[in-house]
């Protein structure tokens, strides 16, 4: 099986014994799941890892849970998924509303919960940090715009330089604004990979994001894209000598209130 997408409520179902049971017969997870299981009723006092093995499929994942799964609500995560679902979003964090009076309940239950909980409110808050670190938005949010792309250069090294941020959409893409010809479109259109990292000197937080750029011309685009420190360079949104360096972010890490994350989208 592939690496699983994080569950809807924040647990890495890939670390979890339930899926290592169902991915692996793995004994130690099992041996783990024995007491449980007794207490339950779901095999007898006498039986042990094995039987708990037998049961398997126990979980797939909290997004490929099956009717064959033993324990198909994943984690007692109440309902997370459906909602996430509903709203169409990858997991509570992403919502308006984390978190929700059940959601807290829910992650005061042990360990695992909470740890998913700060997982969630990390992301969140570096979303928070990139929507406000574009031209777009910094006079509300009182943030800055700079960040640092780092692409591959003509030998193939790497290479990291300053650039500006128009918008963002969280982490789904950011924008960038260069001029074709330029350095940047001309190893993007090499080798479209890019780490993109901002640091925010407030909150002493740094988010590392790597992904690929597309090169966009598209009048409708570049219109949305512009800003006024642009005019120094070209004139206005029609100018074809300039272009949209649009970033998708693939991975991250991510540094905030001296915590690294790390995963993927
Ligand atoms: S959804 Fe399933 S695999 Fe994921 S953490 Fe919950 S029980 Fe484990
Ligand atoms: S309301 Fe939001 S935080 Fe609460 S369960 Fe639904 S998606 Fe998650």
């Amino acid at each position: 099986m592939d690496k699983l997408k994080m569950a809807a409520c924040g647990v890495d179902c890939n670390e979890c014994g339930q899926y290592k049971v169902t991915k692996d017969h793995d004994m130690k997870s099992a041996e783990l799941l024995v007491e449980w299981f007794r207490i339950r009723g779901w095999i007898e006092p006498n039986e042990g890892a094995e039987a708990v093995i037998k049961k398997a499929p126990l979980c797939n994942g909290c997004w490929n849970t099956t009717d064959d799964c033993f324990w198909k609500c994943g984690c007692g995560s109440r309902d997370f998924r459906v909602c996430c679902k509903e709203k169409q979003i990858n997991h509570c964090g992403e919502c308006e509303n984390f978190p929700c009076e059940n959601y807290i309940e829910w992650s005061t239950w042990n360990e695992a919960h909470k740890k998913a909980m700060d997982y969630l409110k990390t992301l969140k808050k570096a979303k928070e940090i990139v929507c406000g670190s574009t031209m777009h938005t910094v006079s509300e949010s009182g943030l800055g715009a700079d960040w640092v792309m780092s692409l591959t250069d003509e030998e193939s090294y790497p290479a990291a330089s300053m650039i500006t941020a128009s918008r963002a959409d969280g982490f789904k893409w950011i924008a960038f604004c260069s001029g074709l010809g330029w350095n940047k479109p001309n190893r993007v259109e090499k080798d479209p990979r890019s780490c993109v990292y901002l640091f925010d000197k407030e909150s002493f937080s740094g988010i590392s994001l790597t992904g690929k750029i597309k090169i966009i011309t598209d009048l409708e685009v570049k219109k949305q894209m512009w800003y006024d420190a642009l005019g120094d360079f070209w004139n206005g949104y029609e100018d074809d000598r300039w272009c949209v360096l649009m970033f998708k972010p693939e991975k991250y890490s991510i540094f905030i209130d001296n915590r690294t994350i790390r995963g993927e989208f």
